[in-house]
């Protein structure tokens, strides 16, 4: 029995050749993953060996070659395929492991020239991938590290049923097709609706979905942008809630200070920048100190002991950081249900779209991604912003993106001081701000209001100005921006127009 392996993702491929020649497989297999198995000690015959000829044009050409692919498309139940296969002096390849050089990884770096990306579409891999899988009752094709246990254990059980090879020939097929879907798309610049399903592969099984009587799970990439490092297995609210919580987070860069946020139900009840994560802390939770009982919390700095101490005060389900100091680590991993997520890379890099599923299909968007800072910023009072009030606006302009709509937000620059969320009226959302942050026995005295998208009526801004805010953002661009100008004029308030809408459903 021969088995051809040839991995860019070498996880755990030393373990499973070492399993495969247990079983009596001969390895044959390409440059560096020959290598790789040698030096951990697998017997391995390289490829060139087996085809007689070397790799050329810088891999470009390894196994591309009639020996290699007769091996594995040959029917083993054809007896004019076996007797070609003799004529030829060609052995028949009974299991394939390949997995394609890492594309999509390679382009979502920031400065990736055309010319890099190019170089990173497997030919000869998705070939071998694919005649494997058309070939699958004859041959087994493992495109994942993930199946490599699965494979051993049905192995050594006796188990390859014909199930268990069409299931692992159709996993090849939708791992080729994502990957071309993933050229296709890149090469466009476009996104590419029809093909985007075929880019999700199921990571796992969650316990269950919104309610315990739903079934879900979990498809795509995750896991490669958290680490967990404690608790539980996450449940399908945590991964909407971690997801909605690092994006906030990512507003804020660490080099300017810390940041921290906490959420609930993928609102945020709070925010805060400070000079140190502490500081940032104190300040997003006096906003509410309620609604963050359960909820979680994500931090731009690493996470220091200060921090941990003051967190382990109330129970939250999941703490986000870039880095965990070590005494930090160990006084959070004391709780049992608290789950820690390093956040490894930026979410918003991920250039990834956002679905939401609707009958018979899903919509699909880019994410609201645009740079806040690149935004217009234009005064439209009779008085300008004070350097507070516009320090307070900016920090107001970046939590409400993050908040659903209806959004409204009251701040300082560096707090957050009434948050309304979701509600279905936009004056709803600005009472519910004033009566949380009354609540919560803040003033909003000298405070601003930023709202996520155009005022409708002046009644929003007069309720803020009752309150104490003093300046107002908002995009803009309703039929009565003359009745809400004239109003904010009226109460001496700044009001800034972004010209950008950032709803949020
Ligand atoms: P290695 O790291 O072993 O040198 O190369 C492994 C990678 O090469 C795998 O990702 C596999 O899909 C890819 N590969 C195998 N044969 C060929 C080929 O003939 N042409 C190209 N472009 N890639 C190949």
């Amino acid at each position: 029995m021969r088995a051809l392996v040839s991995v860019s993702d070498k996880r755990g491929i030393e373990a499973f050749a070492a399993g495969l020649v247990e079983f009596g497989f001969e390895i044959i297999s390409t440059g560096h993953t020959a290598r790789t198995l040698a030096t951990a000690g697998v017997p391995v015959r390289p490829v060139s060996d087996v085809t007689g000829f070397p790799e050329i044009l810088g891999g470009r050409v390894k196994t591309l070659h009639p020996a290699i692919h007769a091996g594995i498309l040959a029917r083993r139940d054809d007896p004019d395929h076996m007797a070609a296969l003799d004529v030829h002096g060609i052995a028949p390849i009974d299991l394939v492991v390949v997995n394609l050089y890492p594309f999509s990884e390679t382009i979502t770096r920031p400065d990736v020239t055309l010319a890099e990306a190019i170089e990173q579409i497997d030919i000869g891999g998705p070939a071998m991938v694919r005649a494997a899988a058309k070939n699958h009752p004859s041959v087994l094709v493992v495109v994942s590290p993930d199946d490599y246990d699965a494979v051993l254990t049905a192995l050594r059980t006796e188990t390859v049923t014909p199930e268990l090879r069409r299931r692992l020939a159709a996993r090849a097929f939708a791992h080729t097709a994502a990957y071309d879907a993933a050229i296709a798309g890149y090469l466009s610049g476009e996104l590419f609706p029809e093909t985007l399903p075929l880019a999700f592969r199921k990571a796992q099984d969650l316990r269950y979905g919104e309610n315990p009587h739903q079934r879900a799970a979990l498809y795509g990439d995750f896991h490669a942008f958290f680490e967990q490092l404690h608790g539980r297995e996450l449940s399908y609210i945590n991964i909407l809630d971690i997801a909605a919580a690092q994006s906030l987070i990512e507003e804020f860069d660490p080099a300017a200070g810390a940041a921290l946020a906490i959420v609930k139900h993928t609102n945020p009840c709070g925010a805060g920048v400070g000079a140190t994560p502490l500081e940032a802390w104190e300040k997003a939770f006096a906003t509410d100190r309620e609604a963050p009982f359960g909820g979680i919390i994500a931090v731009n700095q690493m996470l220091d002991l200060p921090l941990a101490q003051a967190i382990d005060e109330i129970f939250s389900e999941i703490v986000i950081a870039p880095a965990f100091a070590d005494d930090a680590l160990a006084l959070l991993r004391k709780k049992k249900n608290r789950r820690l997520m390093r956040a490894l890379r930026p979410v918003g890099q991920s250039r990834g779209l956002v679905y939401h599923s609707v009958p018979g299909g899903i919509l699909a968007q880019e994410p609201d991604l645009a740079p806040l800072d690149e935004e217009p910023f234009e005064v439209v009072t009779q008085r300008t912003p004070t350097d507070a009030e516009r320090a307070a606006l900016q920090f107001a302009w970046r939590i409400v993106k993050h908040v659903k709509s209806n959004a409204i937000v009251f701040a300082a620059a560096d707090r957050t001081l009434g948050i309304g969320a979701g509600q279905m009226s936009r004056v709803d959302s600005t009472r519910v701000a004033v009566w949380k942050a009354q609540n919560a026995g803040l003033s909003l005295a000298g405070s601003v209001i930023a709202s996520d998208a155009l005022f409708p009526f002046p009644d929003s801004v007069e309720i803020a100005a009752e309150a104490g805010a003093t300046a107002v953002i908002q995009p803009g661009g309703s039929v009565r921006d003359d009745e809400v100008i004239a109003a904010a004029n009226r109460l001496g308030m700044a009001m800034v127009f972004t010209g950008r809408r950032h709803f949020l459903h």
